[in-house]
């Protein structure tokens, strides 16, 4: 039995009640999984497994069969879903082309949680795409999700990657896997721009109806439910992107279908992690003119926020003028949330527990003073107390030395003790990310057959605020890498 009280419906502990696939029709297809002859495991995230209830033993038995979708779960209901979005600033229409959602498990705590298969055949959705896709980006996926999570950022997560058996052929020859990803949802911006585009009002608001539900439950009191909606997603997004800054991770590929309206990090491609502190960093090999750089992001949460509230327009208000002056409003307050979120997050990593007008100036003095000498992000919060493991160039600038100064006066105007401050800024500056040139060397490990790495760096990145045992994982790459250091889609 689950927290609901509802009887769990299958043998493998999943407990599956498919609400999405109670929406119009127009929203998703229902798909089935392609029959792989041969996979076979590469991981399982237990953990999760056990917070989602989930009867290991019995997934084991089965040959770990429903993460490849040789096995269809009792109560699933696999669809593909539809959505649209920006791609690079260019509208088009999307949909699951290379993934199925199996369903919604209902966890032992009552979340309700998307289960999905990514990498597991066409789709009606597929346009000229296989469907399917390589070990190298699901485990890459898996990884930084799982990495992300224990950072403490929202994120969708991974529970299994299953080789298909299968060979896909990319640039060259690779070994096919199937992700199952675990996520809050899968709606996306995109997934309402779709209904918008085909002018399809019905659609529409059973969506915006179910997303209240499923992810804003408080905004069914709204006076006007829509509004509440479009507030909430601003303020996820916000909030969300205020993270990613905090520990300079770069999405790569901030496309309206690539963001969550339940405000988690969703579809990695090519992320990544920055190293020396720059706004301007961009390592995906696609965008050649900057657009999701680092230091854009939160200007592109807000582009991607009003094609969202664009698409809401004709639920928002009685006339179209008044609706753009709500989505006007609304949309407006993002760079004062973004703003407010982002300093609480810095704050904290300064050992700051209180508020001073002068702290954006503080903050931002450091960050140009690291981008001056090209200090590494992570490393500079984590040891800012520490100057002998700092950055030569940087402590040797007068400016560093006046801006020690003020920071050293500002905390003493907070009554929190120096261990206090202390362990504020270790709890929020992480000794590990996942970095480049190391996700590069276990993924190319793994491609070569050998797991190992891999199951050891991941099972130090679940512990970013901890030494880990393999000291080698809290260096930065040699100084030449980022300058070729490239990501791709991996589609
Ligand atoms: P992504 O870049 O992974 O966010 O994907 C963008 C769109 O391309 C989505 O609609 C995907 O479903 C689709 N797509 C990506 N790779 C493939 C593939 N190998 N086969 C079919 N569709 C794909
Ligand atoms: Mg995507």
């Amino acid at each position: 039995m689950n927290a609901t009280n509802q009887p769990c419906l299958d043998q493998f502990g999943f407990c599956f009640d498919n609400s999405y696939s109670k929406l119009p029709e127009v929203l998703f297809t229902p798909s089935n999984p392609k029959q792989f002859e041969n996979p076979s495991l590469v991981i399982f995230n237990s953990h999760l497994a056990s917070e989602l209830g989930l009867n290991v033993d019995s997934l084991k038995t089965a040959d770990w069969a429903c993460f490849s979708g040789r096995k269809i779960p009792d109560g699933a209901d696999p669809i593909a879903q539809a959505y649209a979005g920006h791609q690079f600033g260019r509208f088009a229409n999307l949909g699951d082309g290379r993934a199925i959602l199996l369903g919604e498990h209902i966890a032992p705590n009552s979340k309700r949680l998307d289960i999905q298969l990514k990498g597991c055949g066409p789709t009606p959705y597929s346009r000229s795409g296989d469907g399917l896709a390589g070990l190298g980006p699901m485990l890459r996926e898996y990884l930084i999700s799982e990495a992300m999570h224990a950072l403490g950022v929202p994120t969708t997560r991974g529970l299994a990657v299953m080789l298909t058996g299968d060979v896909i052929y990319r640039v060259e020859p690779l070994n096919g896997a199937v992700l199952t990803r675990v996520a809050a949802s899968h709606v996306r911006v995109g997934t309402f721009q779709y209904a918008a585009a085909i002018e399809n009002i019905d659609a529409l608001k059973a969506l915006a109806d179910y997303t209240i539900i499923r992810h804003y439950p408080a905004m069914e009191n709204h006076p006007q439910p829509y509004i509440g909606l479009l507030e909430a997603v601003i303020d996820a997004q916000a909030s969300l992107i205020a993270k990613w800054m905090r520990f300079g991770f770069i999405h790569g590929v901030m496309n309206t279908d690539n963001m969550s309206v339940a405000g988690e990090t969703i579809d990695y491609g090519p992320c990544a992690f920055m190293n020396a502190y720059s706004p301007k960093t961009v390592f995906s090999s696609i965008d050649t003119n900057g657009r999701y750089a680092f230091g854009n992001q939160p200007m592109i949460g807000e582009w991607n926020l009003t094609r969202f509230a664009e698409s809401l327009l004709s639920v928002l208000a009685e006339t179209h003028e008044d609706a753009i002056d709500i989505a006007t409003k609304f949309l407006n307050q993002y760079q004062t949330k973004y703003r407010d979120y982002w300093l609480c997050e810095m704050r904290k990593k300064i050992g700051l527990f209180n508020d001073e007008p002068s702290d954006l100036v503080l903050v931002e003095d450091l960050l140009m003073l690291m981008y001056k000498h090209q200090a590494d992000y992570t490393n500079t919060f984590r040891n800012l107390a520490n100057p002998s493991r700092l950055n030569t160039a940087l402590i040797a600038d007068g400016g560093f030395k006046n801006w020690q100064i003020l920071w050293k006066g500002r905390l003493s105007r907070q009554s929190q003790l120096a261990e206090e401050v202390t362990a504020l800024m270790d709890s929020n500056n992480p000794l590990l990310i996942p970095r480049n040139h190391i996700v590069e060397q276990v993924l190319g490990a793994a491609h070569q057959g050998d797991m190992e790495p891999f199951y050891d760096f991941l099972e130090a990145l679940s512990k970013p605020y901890q030494m880990p045992k393999n000291e080698r994982y809290l260096q930065g790459p040699s100084a030449s890498f980022d300058e070729s250091y490239q990501t791709f889609c991996g589609t």
